[in-house]
């Protein structure tokens, strides 16, 4: 029995680790340095903001008495609801456990991250669809097919449609400039269809892509890649700061913490191994504090990401953030 008992667990254990999904950085991240730390940041914050949000979801559902249970029920309550909460806590806690299993950056030297022996020994997997790489490019190719321009991704070897988001970051990169800087794409996820993944056979070996907008890191390559920081927090601490968000415009003092780390978090739900989500309900109102805290649609990507961030502003950096969109010490 005892042996029995010992096998099972061994098993569960291996399986376990066979389920983390796996990611790594493409040649356009890791050659820069700065870039390469700052990205394997946001995704060390990433993993701890899932694991602490599930932790601290878990700690919620028991009811027990805990450290700023008042601070965390109100705050997570802005996101999910009333009559909604238990069942959308129960399927964000679903997700965010499964983002902080993530097992990665696959390397073998600390040189080649995606070009290492040991991620393309992944591609031989029949779930490596799960698996994801981070690129800082657009690493896409054009090709002319009887004096047409056609795209492809290089990646994943699929072609583009022609209004593909990759393409007007291409254009925008190669331009230097944003087509309308007032709609900034910050990242682009290429994912294969679901429903369409059993016909394509072969495509269970391409592990799916985010594309960081180059333009985007270029801008923020001065301020730390706009990763939370603690000057970041003195800002949108301010007295004034929530009428001087206002008045600048649509971005509120919470939005501002919502940075590389809050896209990178929001970008992995799109992912076919976190839920395959679509920005909703339509593209004008998926983003933002403001629109999340008044749709409160637990499958977007953008909800979820703020719910990270805001647990973990309660729990370990003891703010917390009012509806209005105000970030306040507790
Ligand atoms: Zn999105």
């Amino acid at each position: 029995m005892r042996l029995l008992q010992a096998i099972l667990i061994v098993v569960q254990g291996v399986a376990s680790v066979q389920c983390a999904h796996k990611w790594t950085l493409a040649k356009s991240c890791y050659e820069d340095k700065d870039l390469r730390k700052a990205m394997i940041t946001a995704m060390e914050t990433v993993k701890e903001r899932s694991a602490n949000g599930a932790k601290q979801l878990k700690r919620l559902k028991s009811g027990n008495p805990i450290t700023l249970f008042g601070k965390l029920k109100a705050v997570t309550k802005l996101l999910l609801g009333s009559d909604t909460y238990k069942q959308n806590a129960e399927s964000a806690l679903k997700r965010f456990e499964l983002v902080a299993q993530l097992d990665g950056p696959i390397n073998d030297n600390e040189e080649t991250f995606a070009d290492s022996p040991a991620w393309k020994a992944l591609q031989s997997n029949n779930d490596h669809f799960m698996d994801f790489v981070i690129h800082c490019g657009t690493d896409i190719i054009s090709r002319n097919i009887q004096g047409s321009l056609y795209y492809w991704d290089k990646q994943r070897d699929q072609q583009l449609g022609d209004n593909h988001e990759l393409i007007k970051m291409e254009r925008e990169v190669k331009a230097g400039k944003w087509d309308d800087p007032r709609h900034q794409i910050l990242a682009v996820t290429l994912v294969d269809n679901v429903y369409d993944r059993p016909q394509r056979g072969g495509r269970r070996n391409f592990a799916e892509k985010i594309t960081f907008h180059p333009l985007y890191l270029k801008d923020q390559k001065d301020r730390q890649y706009d990763l939370f920081t603690e000057e970041k927090l003195q800002v949108v601490t301010r007295p004034d700061a929530l009428q001087t968000f206002r008045e600048k415009g649509k971005l509120l003092p919470i939005d501002l913490l919502h940075g590389l780390d809050g896209t990178l978090h929001h970008e992995l739900f799109h992912l076919s191994g976190f839920g395959n989500l679509v920005d909703g309900p339509d593209q004008e109102s998926a983003y933002g504090w403001a629109n999340n805290t008044l749709i409160r649609n637990i499958d977007n990507p953008d909800l979820l990401s703020y719910l990270g961030l805001v647990i973990d502003l309660v729990e370990n950096k003891k703010h917390t953030v009012e509806e209005s969109g105000k970030v306040v010490k507790i």
